[in-house]
């Protein structure tokens, strides 16, 4: 129970842009007592420090308002796309010192991709001058499906051969650093809550646009992960029962018709087909490789007619699924992000909204708002560093700073 009241105390410090003891008991319900007693240790430890320029008055005395110590501990966050990789180096408010990129060795051995990993986890550690001491752990962001018990990821549908390869146990070997795992689309939800679009709101679903289409839920405030930590794969709603079929099992799913492979192949057959002018048909002629999910992304968001109706009925598609979210568990506001809807987020946002002002069932009661990431191509992995701040955050860093 003392963890846990930590744990409220800090995520209403961190939530508030300075919060003052007074005000953390009204909103969490905690005596000032123990309010008190609490923020006493926070202050002690150096997580959080004391604003004495910003005190808030409030008729009697002034209060002074309390602020997260940034510099007191960072997280590493690296988020594993079969495509690319990604490592992040946050402080304790979310916030990146350090992004590197780059592409996933290819092939499919796991050992060649750990290496790939820990090397640059390495870059960005050098990069920053926060002391090994201060680096409280490794947050990992993959595709799922995934066994956070085992910390396995299991037959993940980009990665051929990997059947159930221990890639917690492995990246910890090597990098010496304890790790936490989690899907890509939890953890960009988790960021997102963390420094994004969903602070300070209770209830969100995520939709994340990477290799694939994942989600993420937040309700009540805490990560909703389900009874095998796999909660929340909008990708794999059904949008067309007679639809093609999906590698999950399922028909017409959202991801098996909106995936950038899928997007490709329809500007493509397009492209082939006869077209009425396009800014891709030159390049396509040249070389259709050249036409990839990028380009078209980028046509699309400059109005090119023929990406922008291919991007526009997969947005169509995604706003379906986002009013079938919406009624089953009634969230305030929808969040998309990841790198996949980079230069179109307008016109997926401007499609969810329009689905969502006219098709939930409660819209009469209200409108559930609709969010571009701010985090953009980066949420996964600030994400996964977030996933380390979030699990790690008290009793790892009392022991770090008692040192
Ligand atoms: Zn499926």
């Amino acid at each position: 129970m003392g963890r846990y009241n930590r744990a409220v105390v800090l995520d209403q410090i961190q939530l508030a842009d300075g919060i003052s003891r007074v005000e953390i008991a009204q909103r969490t319900g905690l005596t000032p007592q123990s309010v008190s007693g609490i923020v006493r240790r926070l202050l002690d430890e150096g997580i959080v420090r004391e604003d004495h320029a910003n005190r808030v008055s409030s008729g009697g005395k002034p209060r002074t308002t309390l602020r997260i110590n940034a510099d007191a501990g960072s997280a590493v966050g690296l988020h594993f796309d079969p495509v690319e990789l990604t490592c992040a180096v946050v402080d304790l408010l979310g916030r990146p010192l350090v992004v590197k990129r780059r592409p996933t060795p290819p092939g499919t051995d796991p050992s060649h991709v750990v290496s790939a990993m820990s090397e640059l986890v390495a870059e960005v550690l050098a990069e920053t001058d926060v002391p090994r001491s201060r680096v409280l752990g490794l947050g990992l962001a993959t595709p799922g499906p995934i066994d956070q018990d085992l910390g396995m990821i299991v037959a993940p549908p980009q990665l051929a051969n990997w059947t159930r390869v221990p890639l917690q146990r492995m990246l910890s070997d090597v990098t010496g650093l304890p790790v936490t795992l989690d899907n890509d689309a939890t953890a960009a939800a988790v960021g997102e809550r963390w420094s994004g679009a969903g602070r300070g709101v209770a209830n969100f679903a995520y939709f994340f646009f990477g290799t694939g289409i994942g989600g993420g839920l937040i309700l009540n405030h805490q990560v909703y992960r389900g009874g095998s930590l796999n909660a929340g794969e909008f990708g794999h709603s059904s949008v067309l029962p007679d639809g093609p079929e999906c590698y999950c099992g399922n028909r017409g799913c959202l991801e098996r018709l909106v995936n950038p492979s899928a997007i490709v192949a329809e500007v493509h057959r397009r492209l082939a087909g006869e077209h009425d002018g396009s800014v891709l048909s030159e390049p396509f002629e040249r070389d259709p490789a050249w036409v990839d999910h990028a380009s078209i992304r980028v046509a699309a968001g400059a109005g090119d007619p023929l990406a922008a109706e291919v991007i526009d009925r997969a947005a169509e598609h995604v706003a379906s699924i986002a009013v079938s979210v919406a009624n089953f568990v009634d969230v305030d506001l929808i969040v998309l992000g990841g790198h996949g809807i980079q230069h179109v987020e307008t016109r997926y946002t401007d499609a969810v909204a329009s689905a969502l002002a006219t098709r939930p069932l409660a819209r009469h009661i209200r409108i559930i708002d609709v969010a571009s990431s701010p985090l953009g191509a980066d949420a996964a992995v600030v994400g996964s560093a977030a996933l380390v701040l979030h699990a790690t955050y008290s009793p790892q860093l009392s022991a770090l700073l008692a040192d």
